[in-house]
């Protein structure tokens, strides 16, 4: 990611699109493509999956063009880039947030967390480090209960 990129959180599609307009981006038909599928799916997902999902909606979109919108949207910090050892997800938060990580489907959720001051005080004290954002990832499997805030 680079230093310079804007990363004020991103309400909505319209939001995503306004950003490249204010970046000076180019929206091409197949870049409105994929942020489309990433703000409808809510998922992370690899770039092959993302050309698989494009072409069987009938958005005809090649891979280049795929990948090349994706690394151009992560960089500018429109959307999110997750490093995995297997390779990169994208996903339409670009804000800070937290994952929790199903093990037994590799499904990774999106979630915000806010850790407590005292919790943030102590990492500060032990490391000497003043703390301006977090990223928490957690591992699990899925227990079927889910209550959701609104
Ligand atoms: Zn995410």
């Amino acid at each position: 990611m680079q230093p310079s990129a804007d990363i004020s959180p991103i309400e909505s599609l319209e939001d995503a699109i306004a950003r490249c307009q204010a970046l000076g981006m180019r929206l091409s038909r197949q870049r409105r493509y994929v942020l489309e599928l990433l703000w409808q799916s809510q998922e992370h997902l690899s770039a092959r999956e993302i050309y698989d999902r494009l072409n069987q909606l009938g958005r005809e979109i090649g891979h280049t063009s795929v990948y090349q919108n994706l690394e151009a949207l992560s960089e500018q910090g429109i959307i999110e880039c997750v490093e995995r050892a297997d390779g990169r997800l994208y996903g339409h938060v670009n804000s800070s947030h937290s994952h929790v990580n199903c093990i037994d489907t590799h499904q990774i959720i999106d979630i915000n967390i806010e850790l407590p001051a005292e919790l943030l005080q102590q990492v500060e004290a032990q490391t000497g480090i003043k703390i301006s954002d977090y990223r928490i990832d957690f591992f699990g499997t899925k227990t079927g209960e889910v209550t959701r805030p609104s």
